[in-house]
């Protein structure tokens, strides 16, 4: 018959040597505290750029869906026209892909997108247009 030999002594409580102390855990902590402390804001603000360069990029496709519109029909500057008029040209099938634009773009910081008029320059409710610095939201 086999005996178990099993040891019911803590490791933790009979040595000293191979733990960390409060202190050890403590400082540890604070020094991730720290490093979080200074790249969350870095983080933050490279996330607000890269959303603005993404609506920057959305206003330079609506400026050429606008500039493609304006050949094909025609359009002369100051000729309104829509986000759907866009999507969906006037002699188009509706659905069948056939428009300037295949989907209806959205701002990624939840601005809203004014086309304008031929010839004027598409801008974001936040603050961008096409041709100036993307917008960055404030912290
Ligand atoms: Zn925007």
């Amino acid at each position: 018959m086999t005996v178990l030999n099993i040891s019911v002594r803590s490791k933790f409580a009979t040595s000293t040597t191979r733990a960390f102390t409060l202190v050890e855990i403590m400082v540890v902590i604070a020094v991730i505290a720290i490093v979080v402390a200074i790249a969350t804001p870095t983080w933050l603000r490279q996330r607000e750029i890269s959303r603005g360069r993404a609506c920057q990029e959305n206003l330079f496709k609506i400026d050429g869906a606008k500039e493609q519109y304006a050949l094909e029909y025609r359009a002369s500057n100051g000729t309104t026209v829509d986000m759907t008029q866009l999507l969906t040209p006037p002699n188009a099938t509706a659905g069948a892909g056939e428009g300037y634009l295949k989907a209806i773009p959205t701002c990624f910081a939840n601005g809203t997108y004014t086309v304008n008029a031929i010839g004027a320059v598409p801008v974001c409710s936040i603050g961008a247009t096409a041709f100036l610095e993307p917008h960055v939201m404030q912290e």
